[in-house]
């Protein structure tokens, strides 16, 4: 009768409902499990899962395989100035830049903190070289404009490295470490830089200006071994000393010898009155 085909129709809606609660949980579970949150590349995770899965198939097909690893400078010091919110921003808009500047077919992840990899299926060495450095340029080229930081902008410099998986020699960690240690070389050797892993040693692929920096609030504890050899022997021992900053105090001198590129800096949108921008209003 009416009342039963009523009751057995609101069993029927419930029962679809529960269902697919269970699946949209699933699939957010899933994506928790394979993504970050914040700025929603893939992580750690999906990242070696997935350079494994292409390095299988890799050996079968015989393509190239590149990765660049890639760092943002002196985040900490965006942090401390601007506070965490604002750093947050900034992952968000390199995050956003990243992916506009790569292949669907590549994959950007986040490996953790300020860090992230790029995954190059099918890129030969000079292409992985121009991409790397065309991601440096680009984003040390326009300013970041982030929520929270009223209309100025940041200047954000990012260091590169670039490694190309060998077939028969490297492993999903190898390569991995290949393009870290080029990454510290990056960094060790002024940051806003381009680095490359060759066999016999790192090779510079470009670098944004190397400018002194002016006035520095935050002295950085850079690794003062003043090593101009780019063997990979240097390297490894820079990225286990790997340079941290110290933000004490505004007025810290600069105890240790200077990086080559300057540390993030504020500046203005704004024109100022005789025209030209306000330029380096505070550096942090
Ligand atoms: P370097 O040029 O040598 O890379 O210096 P750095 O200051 O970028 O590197 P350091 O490792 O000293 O600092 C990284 C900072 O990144 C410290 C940490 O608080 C910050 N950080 C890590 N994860 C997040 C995050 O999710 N959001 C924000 N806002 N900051 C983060
Ligand atoms: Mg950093
Ligand atoms: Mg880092």
């Amino acid at each position: 009768d009416r009342q039963e085909l009523l009751a057995r129709t609101r069993t029927q809606i419930r029962r679809q409902r529960f269902q697919e609660r269970l699946r949209d949980n699933y699939e957010r579970s899933l994506a928790m499990a394979l993504t970050d949150s914040l700025t929603g590349l893939y992580n750690r995770r999906y990242l070696t899962a997935h350079m494994a899965a292409l390095i299988e198939r890799m050996g079968e097909s015989g393509k190239p395989l590149a990765i660049l690893m890639f760092d943002i400078d002196f985040f900490k010091q965006i942090n401390d100035t601007h506070g965490h919110a604002v750093g947050d921003e900034v992952l968000v808009e390199l995050s956003r830049r990243v992916v506009h500047n790569v292949r669907s077919v590549d994959t950007v992840a986040r490996l953790g903190g300020e860090e992230f990899i790029v995954v190059m299926p099918d890129t030969e060495e000079p292409v992985a070289s121009t991409v790397a450095e065309r991601l440096r340029a680009n984003v040390a080229k326009d300013p970041f404009r982030v929520r929270g930081c009223d209309d100025e902008a940041l200047e954000i410099t990012i260091s590169v490295g670039a490694a190309m998986f060998e077939p028969g020699r490297d492993s999903v960690d190898s390569v991995i470490k290949k393009a870290d240690d080029a990454l510290y070389e990056a960094k060790r050797s002024g940051r806003n830089k381009t680095v490359g892993w060759t066999e016999t040693g790192f090779t510079t692929l470009g670098a944004g200006a190397a400018r002194a920096p002016r006035a520095l609030s935050c002295a950085m504890a850079a690794s003062t071994s003043s090593t101009s050899s780019t063997s990979r022997s240097s390297a490894s021992a820079a990225s286990r000393a790997r340079p941290t900053a110290s933000c004490s105090s505004r007025t810290t001198s600069i105890r240790q010898a200077p990086p080559a590129a300057s540390a993030p800096r504020r500046i203005s949108s704004a024109a100022s009155p005789n025209g030209r921008p306000r330029g380096c209003v505070s550096q942090m």
